[in-house]
């Protein structure tokens, strides 16, 4: 079993962007700039954001956090919208979901700019990814797709399950791993809570990605020998092995399927890294105007 360690690849990449943001520094140009909207005070909302922020610092990017609170109107965000859509020293913005029930996330994400869209959920760059068109792709998908490429798998006619439907996840990696492309060309399932006789489909699978958020949700059983399985979720599970009393797992019960597959993503530093790390590359095409 070899491990997809989003941890070691993301460092590699952000070395990478490092090095491209002293090359825009040299040339007398700023640094690409990326701003974050948050409301309220989820405290998961709260570690993404802040993982984000020190991300950017990593890499010498510029970076702004707009703190809002959880009663703020929808008129008032979409103003905050508006502003960093025109603000020329911001390169590319996020609004971190979920965002309070009182405000339409949809109606939100329509107000920011595509072309500053670097989370990309904004409906003309998902309808662009959807037509091969260059558009900002969702930070998961994307990088699980730069995962699988770095380390070379072949997937072509491959059957590929992918768990959880959701607009930034699921959906969109089915779309990318049935692209006729080197990373894609697979035979995608998209399976979902309605699905029946889950088990067979997995059992039929040469790769996996889950996206689903519940914990030990694959077992040992629902898969066959070689499989290759990336694990998205992200459960908090009580432990007594840490001094928090918690720690986090994915969607997989890792312990006894690893040994099953020829590779596989470990939680923590699997996806989650390998996300922040494409948040950035968006943040960096965004400052290189790429799609406009
Ligand atoms: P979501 O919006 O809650 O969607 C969950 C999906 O799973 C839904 O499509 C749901 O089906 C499906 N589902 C739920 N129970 C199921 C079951 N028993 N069998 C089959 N499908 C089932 O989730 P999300 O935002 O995509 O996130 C999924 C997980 O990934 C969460 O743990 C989240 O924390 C994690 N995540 C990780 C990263 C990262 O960077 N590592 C990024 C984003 C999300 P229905 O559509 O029928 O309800």
């Amino acid at each position: 079993m070899i491990l997809l360690n989003g941890k070691k690849t993301s460092d590699l990449i952000k070395e990478e962007i490092s090095q491209e943001v002293l090359d825009i520094i040299k040339n007398g140009d700023r640094p690409p700039h990326l701003a974050a909207i948050l409301v309220g005070d989820n405290p998961a909302s709260l570690t993404y954001v802040s993982a984000k922020v020190k991300a950017c610092d990593k890499v010498g990017f510029q970076s702004s956090l707009i703190k809002l609170h959880h009663d703020v109107s929808e008129e008032d965000l979409i103003s905050h919208v508006d502003n960093l859509n025109k603000n020329v020293d911001i390169d590319g913005f996020i609004v971190q979901l979920p965002l309070p029930n009182h405000i339409n996330e949809k109606k939100i994400l329509e107000k920011i700019s595509p072309h500053k869209d670097v989370d990309g959920f904004h409906p003309i760059n998902f309808g662009k990814m959807c037509l091969d068109i260059p558009c900002f792709i969702p930070a998961t998908p994307f990088g699980i797709v730069e995962l699988l490429r770095r380390y070379n798998l072949d997937l072509d006619g491959k059957n590929c399950v992918v768990l959880g439907r959701s607009h930034i996840v699921g959906t969109p990696i089915s779309i990318l791993l049935s692209k006729n492309k080197k990373i894609g060309n697979c035979t995608v399932t998209l399976a979902h809570s309605k699905t029946k006789n889950i088990k067979h489909i997995c059992n039929n699978a040469d790769i996996i990605i889950s996206a689903i958020g519940k914990p030990n949700f694959i077992t040992e059983d629902m898969v066959k020998d070689g499989v290759v399985i990336v694990d998205v979720g992200i459960n908090r599970v009580k432990s007594n092995k840490t001094k928090s009393g918690w720690k986090l797992v994915g969607d997989v019960d890792f312990e006894n399927v690893s040994n099953k597959c020829s590779y596989i993503t470990p939680v923590p530093g699997g996806v989650g890294p390998m996300t922040i790390v494409s948040l950035l590359k968006n943040t960096l095409l965004a400052k290189k105007n790429v799609f406009s």
